[in-house]
């Protein structure tokens, strides 16, 4: 295989989830019956303890491991493998009444009551103490226990605290980054309003209350809390391979949509990268576009470290905290596990193995449910997953997933956009930007990587960077020697306005705003109401196009390049609406507008004809069918195809396919039923007879 595996103790496809026998200590024949259903369900890992510390420490250093040493051992003896957490995630009630500085502090400076969980302070001594003493002794206890595979760090890291002891950090951080007030001043342009700061005390973190103004601030407030939480997620690591370094760690991330925190920083603390995946499956706007959502966070995930992950928690059927928990439909659980596989997962772990009796997660689904049978849909559902990651492991787990192209995603740039006060205050829409660009790669059976500004992008050939409002990293020059060295480049519209602080480049045409590579600047950005609109008009082989722009259109001074649309209307009809500049041996385009998901259907079907991209499939994909690709060992295509619209679909074929599920051979069509996939090995090409 490609990758070395996740786990190396146990290098196979996981299947299972979050185990909770704490809840159950009063229900022996329970405990007992599950770990028979579990065999059944084709389980070989459960993720245990992430929420246990009452139950391990129920008073300050009086521990009890003697239930979960049964666990562990019955588990392991039914040959079920153990993803072992740390318990930071959620702090006993003596914890929080004995030291009240681990309860987080609101940005209102009150202070929380004990309650919830990933809420406690990542800065506090105390709290940080407490975790090391009980990692420290799971650790010892567990980490050269045959049957612990990996360790899952806390869970779910979101948040931030506005005590005393963060904004002391915060302080520190800032003199390490800036040296100076005079400079922290200048960098976050402190001097309007007269907000300048006379005194490092003054620093306080960002509030509706206070100082929202200054969008430095912002960002360096945001960019600490990633650091601070990496920092406490370290010091847990640390502890935990002190025992056994051999053992990987990894925590559970939520996906690209979740904007908290800086995941490219983390995932390099990190072994393996897993994540919780819960989309709307069956919700009104229909699962062609959920589909797409889910497919684009996996690609990200997938891209932290450019290797499979662990699809660490999913819902076996309804999800209790969506605005509805509507129940997969009969084969949608399935499906949606092969779209994770097909996106790089080499797992499928649940939340949760056996549903809770009472509190806040009784509503959502589990591998057994109140129920308490094999004999449910669900259940069944799950155990055909069970069967079905058996027979991928021998030739899916640990493949490759190679990519021409990468969007680049930047959770730093959404964060400036957001603080940003104009262009558009009613929103800007930089994840509906991604989507719209992902379209055309996700329906074609291109694989995309979701990369930041840190990215190295000499192995691509086409980058895409939308609304690439902050330049940081010194991307300019990747940028530059990337299509200097024959790379094509796209950007859209409201990029390389600003620094990473936040400050607007000066000058006309300069290199820090790329505009050598681009051949063009932008004299001004236009922002138009909701139901505003601009259209382009685009000459395609004597063809005339048209398309309508929104939210933000810019007014294009060209330099060097060719203009391939302009604008139709308004004082800058004729303007440019999309750009194109020959630079070293590449090309650089620009779309000029919030443009929709056909004009960036067109532009990237030129682009994928003149570049040639590897596709999963040489077919004519039906509209709802996704077609994914990873690479076997010997470097034929394993093709993932997902039907995930209402209506069955035949696929014409150019070549010769192995169904790895069924065995049956497709030579000229493929046919795939509404919600149904198919698993395919691309058969060698027959030599000339
Ligand atoms: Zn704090």
């Amino acid at each position: 295989m490609k990758h070395t595996p996740l786990t190396p103790k146990f290098p196979q496809m996981l299947h299972g989830g979050d185990y909770n026998p704490e809840q159950w200590k009063d229900y022996p024949e329970i405990l007992e019956r599950d770990i028979e259903l579990m065999k059944e369900a084709h389980i070989n890992c459960v993720s245990l303890g992430i929420f246990s510390w009452a139950d391990i420490e129920p008073e300050e250093d009086l521990f009890n491991l003697e239930w979960l040493d049964n666990t562990i051992e019955r588990l392991w003896k039914a040959g079920i493998h153990v993803i072992l957490a740390t318990p930071s995630g959620a702090r006993p009630h003596w914890l929080a009444d004995k030291y009240q500085e681990v309860l987080r502090v609101a940005e209102d400076g009150t202070r929380n009551f004990f309650g919830g969980r990933e809420n406690h302070c990542y800065t506090s001594p105390v709290y940080r103490e407490r975790v090391k003493i009980i990692d420290e002794l799971l650790a010892k206890h567990y980490a050269n226990h045959p049957a612990v595979i990996a360790w899952h760090i806390s869970n779910e890291f979101n948040g931030e605290c506005h005590c005393d002891l963060c904004k002391k950090a915060f302080r520190e951080f800032l003199q390490e980054k800036y040296g100076s007030l005079e400079d922290l001043n200048h960098d976050w342009w402190a001097h309007f309003w007269s907000h300048t700061y006379t005194n490092w005390e003054q620093v306080q973190p960002p509030s509706s209350k206070g100082e929202d103004s200054i969008q430095g601030l912002v960002l360096d407030w945001k960019r600490f809390v990633t650091k601070q939480t990496i920092d406490f997620m370290k010091s847990e690591i640390e502890t935990v391979k002190s025992a056994n370094s051999e053992i990987p760690v990894t925590t559970n991330f939520m996906g690209m949509y979740f904007d908290g925190l800086d995941y490219f920083q983390m995932a390099k603390e990190l072994d393996i990268i897993a994540w919780d995946s819960y989309p709307m499956w069956h919700a009104p706007w229909g699962n062609i576009a959920v589909a797409q959502c889910e497919s684009l966070s996996h690609d990200m995930m997938r891209s932290l470290k450019k290797s499979p992950f662990l699809l660490m928690e999913c819902t076996p059927s309804t999800t209790n905290w969506h605005s509805v928990s509507k129940q997969k439909r009969p084969g949608m659980h399935v499906l949606s596990i092969v779209n994770a596989v097909a996106h790089g997962a080499d797992s499928s772990m649940y939340f949760q193995i056996r549903q809770s009796r009472g509190s806040a997660e009784k509503f959502h689904s589990a591998v057994i449910s109140h129920a308490g049978t094999n004999n449910t849909r669900t259940f069944k559902e799950v155990t055909e997953v069970g069967e079905l990651l058996q027979k991928l492991t021998h030739f899916v787990y640990g493949t490759d997933s190679p990519a021409e192209v990468a969007i680049v995603f930047d959770v730093q740039n959404k964060w400036a956009i957001d603080a940003s006060k104009g262009p558009r205050n009613d929103g800007i829409d930089y994840f509906g930007e991604i989507q719209r660009v992902y379209h055309y790669f996700w329906k074609n059976g291109i694989t995309t990587d979701i990369v930041d500004e840190t990215a190295d992008f000499s192995g691509y050939k086409l980058v895409i960077a939308p609304m690439l409002y902050m330049f940081r990293d010194d991307i300019q020059k990747k940028f530059r020697e990337f299509v200097s060295a024959g790379g094509t480049l796209v950007t859209t519209v409201f990029s390389g306005v600003v620094n990473q602080n936040d400050l607007c480049f000066l000058g006309e045409d300069t290199e820090e705003k790329l505009s050598d590579v681009m051949g063009m600047w932008v004299e001004e950005i236009d922002g138009l109401y909701d139901g505003d609109k601009n259209r382009t008009s685009w000459y395609i082989d004597r063809t005339r196009l048209f398309y309508d722009m929104t939210q933000l259109c810019e007014v294009i001074r060209p330099t060097t390049c060719d203009v391939v649309a302009t604008f139709e209307k308004d004082y800058y009809k004729g303007c440019p609406a999309i750009t194109k500049n020959a630079f070293g041996e590449g090309f650089a385009w620009h779309v000029a507008g919030c443009a929709p998901e056909a004009l960036f259907d067109e532009l990237f079907r030129q682009l994928d004809e003149k570049l040639q991209l590897e596709r999963a499939m040489d077919a004519e994909i039906p509209n709802g069918v996704s077609v994914t690709w990873r690479q076997s060992d010997d470097g034929r295509k394993i093709v993932f195809v997902q039907n995930f619209s209402d209506c069955d679909a035949l696929i014409p074929l150019k070549a010769s396919y192995t169904d790895m599920v069924t065995g049956n051979k497709f030579g000229e069509a493929l046919p795939v039923e509404k919600q149904k996939f198919r698993i395919l090995l691309e058969n060698p090409p027959k030599n000339d007879e």
